[in-house]
């Protein structure tokens, strides 16, 4: 068994550049342990990594990625919940003081919902998982005259909202976030643009952040 060589190649490029230049952070961090500020909910999509996005340097990032950015609602049972998991460690072990529940474009679990899609499997997984997000469609309303586009981009947006809400069903976290100690946000990511935009918590609506850095550098073609 060959292990891919695309991985080789990537590491032998961060092994001349991002550990050549990181490997004392690396040091520091292997001895002191990880205290990232940051915790990032996002979907698994291999377009859409928050490390990649965000710039971010090692340590800096504690990152949860799942299918379409879901956060379950608390569910105190005996079951395996990964998202609750790494959120007990992330708010209760490194205090994180942000949480970014990172939607984005051209989603393929949202999707799934909007279309009903047919199952992978037998066990349905993708289903299961995205009936997660029924209260984010019922929000949204039928999609009506709208675009195809136009109502998948309402839904994965509702959709960071909707984590949003759940993620205030963790007691713990809620208590952190009503005393100050830990802020939430939703942010939405353009795959094709590249855009990013931030939810304002009041109005609910997105609006794109570092606008006048990506105008001048990415100019709108004159038609
Ligand atoms: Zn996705």
């Amino acid at each position: 068994m060959l292990f891919p060589r695309p991985l080789i190649d990537g590491y032998r490029a961060f092994l001349t550049g991002r550990l050549r230049t990181e490997q004392d952070r690396y040091r520091e961090l292997a001895e002191s342990g990880q205290s990232p500020e940051i915790m990032v909910i996002g979907c698994c999509d291999s377009r859409c990594s928050p490390e990649v996005i965000f710039n971010a340097r090692p340590g800096e990032l504690f990152v949860v990625r799942n299918i379409a950015n879901l956060v379950p609602p608390f569910a105190p049972d005996a079951q395996a919940h990964g998202v609750s998991a790494a959120l007990e460690f992330g708010v209760m072990a490194l205090k994180v003081k942000n949480i970014v529940v990172l939607g984005h474009a051209q989603c393929g679990g949202v999707r799934a919902f909007a279309e009903d899609s047919e199952p992978l499997t037998p066990g349905d997984f993708i289903g299961n998982w995205m009936k997660l997000m029924a209260p984010a469609a019922e929000k949204v309303g039928p999609r009506g005259t709208r675009s195809a586009s136009d109502y998948l981009t309402l839904l994965e947006q509702a959709n960071v909202a909707l984590s949003l809400e759940n993620l205030m069903t963790f007691p713990r976290l809620r208590a952190r976030v009503e005393r100050g100690d830990l802020e939430l946000h939703g942010a939405y990511f353009g795959v094709a643009t590249g855009q990013l935009s931030v939810r304002d918590p009041a109005t609910g609506k997105f609006t794109q952040v570092a606008a006048d850095d990506y105008g001048r550098l990415f100019p709108r073609p004159r038609f």
